[in-house]
């Protein structure tokens, strides 16, 4: 099977990646292994998180507009920085650029609600006031790196007991709970589609070993539960049949 993304102009294929190959995924810059989407003449591989992200999104955080997969930065420093977790970005970016407001792939798919080994209740994620806002709240310490938290990014916190771990502390042990908060789904894909189509002519000789999972047919599916619904149907029938003969068998 072959795939086209809108980012590269070949195909690209699913690949298993060994882990420690230094191969950077093109989207979000970090190390790929695992499956991965690979265009090898270029040097060209995705994450299948980054490759899959849908092209638009409507994030709970950013509720004036709807966010765009870009590929690259707009903005003439050819960076950005990420309102979610402060770090610098130079590839793909969920932008809304009228607020000049931009998500790494990562951190716009962060879950609403986890468990984290590091506290025994549910942490919340809580969004901060941006890279431009001035810091008003006393700052907190990460429970996990101890360095100082500040009111500008996002948090995994537990309210009542003032507990608060960086988005990318808590990242590695995380345990997600609920992708929904407050009925708004932080994953809507609005409008467009994902980055990916299937090329079906492709000759999918280049696969190497990763099977996708076989997606249930869902006609198959109606059509094998009509028949067990059918020979239930018959069951109850014969029973009937045999019950009324057995009832009038017995009244003679
Ligand atoms: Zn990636
Ligand atoms: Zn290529
Ligand atoms: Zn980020
Ligand atoms: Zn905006
Ligand atoms: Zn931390
Ligand atoms: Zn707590």
């Amino acid at each position: 099977m072959e795939y086209k993304h809108f980012n590269h102009e070949h195909n690209l294929a699913i690949f298993e990646l060994q882990a420690g190959n230094g191969i950077h995924c093109s989207g979000c810059r970090t190390l790929c292994s695992n499956s991965a989407y690979a265009c090898w003449k270029c040097d060209f591989f995705l994450h299948l998180e980054c490759g899959n992200a849908n092209r638009a999104m409507e994030h709970p955080s950013h509720e004036l507009h709807h966010l765009t997969l870009v590929p690259y930065p707009t903005y003439s420093a050819g960076s950005f920085v990420c309102n979610a977790c402060g770090a610098p970005g130079s590839s793909f970016s969920y932008c809304c650029s009228l607020c000049e407001f931009d998500l790494h792939i990562r951190c716009a798919l962060l879950p609403a609600i986890i468990s984290h080994r590091a506290h025994p209740h549910e942490l919340s994620l809580t969004y901060g006031l941006g890279p431009q806002a001035k810091v008003s709240s006393p700052p907190n310490a990460c429970d996990i790196c101890h360095k100082l938290v500040d009111n500008k990014f996002w948090t995994y916190s537990c309210g009542p007991c003032k507990f608060q771990l960086h988005t990318s502390c808590a990242t590695p042990e995380m345990v997600p709970i609920s992708y929904q908060a407050d009925g708004v789904s932080g994953n809507a894909a609005v409008e467009a589609g994902p980055g990916f189509y299937k090329e079906e002519n492709g000759s999918g000789s280049s696969q190497n070993g990763s099977k996708p999972a076989e997606v249930e047919d869902p006609v198959l599916a109606t059509q094998l539960e009509l028949m067990r619904l059918q020979q239930e149907l018959e069951l109850s029938n014969q029973l009937a049949k045999m019950m009324a003969s057995y009832n009038l068998s017995s009244l003679v």
